[in-house]
């Protein structure tokens, strides 16, 4: 099931499984090892989380279950991001800013590392664009991880293609983790999935389903495409939410989502959208819908 994500890019699971709110879940420790076992028996081996998930949380909650589960260990791949200095009690800034130094790049996989209890990470991406990025600076970093052993591979999240570019030049990138929906469209107009094809590296695409908006937006984009996946839904004999991740999987940069859900049942929603063939007119059915108008 696995597939490589960039030319000697990392082996992941088709459809990922986003951590950002495990705390939000309130799982117990054998409750979060039930559920990626459940996950795994899926075929969702890969697991996106950040440092500052769930307020610098979610990454020491997964860490638990692996200790308690250390057979799970070599049956997943593990995704983290750093870069954000994000204010909170143990983190006093005086603004929330971003931070891609060497010093603070190698804090953070090391904390991440110990909070995760794993050895290594398998990717590693640099959460948002750092507007003091020195890119050799950065990919001198990333060598050095790497040749410690300590992360795999390395990739970017919300980079623009200049600043994708920018860094791909100094160390080949293996993704760049973007957000996409049914209701959000940025990512087709911005350049950043055309590079991700010609480049032949597959983006990872978050809030898959517009953080829940899909299901509960009461404005009338929301309502309009709600309405229209509803419809098609039935058509394909698939749940809206299953149709919603074949709209993203559609996309010739063969994406990777993400899920956000804690529902086990909604990660197979989005792995049955692997196997759902969405016509090219009913993918501009749901385009147009978003947008209120027709094509050009
Ligand atoms: P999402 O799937 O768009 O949204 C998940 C939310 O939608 C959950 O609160 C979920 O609630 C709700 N939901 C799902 N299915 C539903 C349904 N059928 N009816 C009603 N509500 C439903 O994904 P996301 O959590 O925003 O993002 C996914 C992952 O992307 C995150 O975990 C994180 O790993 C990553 N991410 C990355 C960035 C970045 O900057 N790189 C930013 C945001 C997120 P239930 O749990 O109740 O189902």
């Amino acid at each position: 099931m696995a597939v490589e994500i960039a030319p000697n890019g990392p082996l992941l699971s088709p459809i990922v499984a986003g951590m950002w709110r495990l705390n939000d879940w309130r799982l117990n420790v054998q409750a979060r090892v039930r559920w990626l076992e459940e996950a795994l028996a899926l075929g969702v081996t890969s697991f996106d989380h950040a440092d500052i998930y769930g307020d610098y949380g979610c990454e020491a909650l997964f860490g638990e279950a692996l200790k308690a589960a250390p057979h799970l260990k070599g049956q997943i791949q593990v995704i983290s991001k750093c870069g954000i200095r994000l204010k909170g009690k143990a983190h006093p800034y005086l603004v929330n800013h971003y931070d891609t130094s060497a010093a603070y790049v190698r804090a953070q996989v090391d904390a991440s590392l110990k909070r995760l209890d794993v050895e290594r990470l398998d990717l590693l991406l640099i959460h948002r664009p750092d507007y003091l990025m020195d890119a050799a600076e950065l990919a001198e970093s990333f060598h050095a991880l790497k040749k410690e052993g300590k992360v795999a591979h390395f990739g970017v999240s919300n980079h623009s293609a200049s600043q994708f570019e920018l860094l791909d030049r100094q160390w080949p990138l293996a993704t760049n983790q973007l957000e996409l929906s049914v209701l959000e469209h940025k990512a087709l107009d911005d350049g950043t999935l055309e590079q991700c094809q010609a480049k032949r590296i597959r983006p990872m695409i978050w809030s898959p389903l517009g953080g829940g908006r899909l299901f509960t937006g009461k404005d009338a984009q929301a309502l309009r495409v709600r309405a229209l996946l509803e419809a098609l839904a039935k058509d394909y004999g698939v749940s809206p939410a299953t149709l919603a991740y074949a709209w993203i999987l559609r996309h010739p940069s063969k994406p990777l989502p993400l899920t956000g859900s804690g529902r086990i049942a909604a990660v197979k929603e989005a792995v049955d959208a692997l196997k759902v063939d969405l016509s090219r007119e009913d993918w501009y059915r749901l385009w147009v819908a978003c947008r209120g108008h027709d094509v050009p």
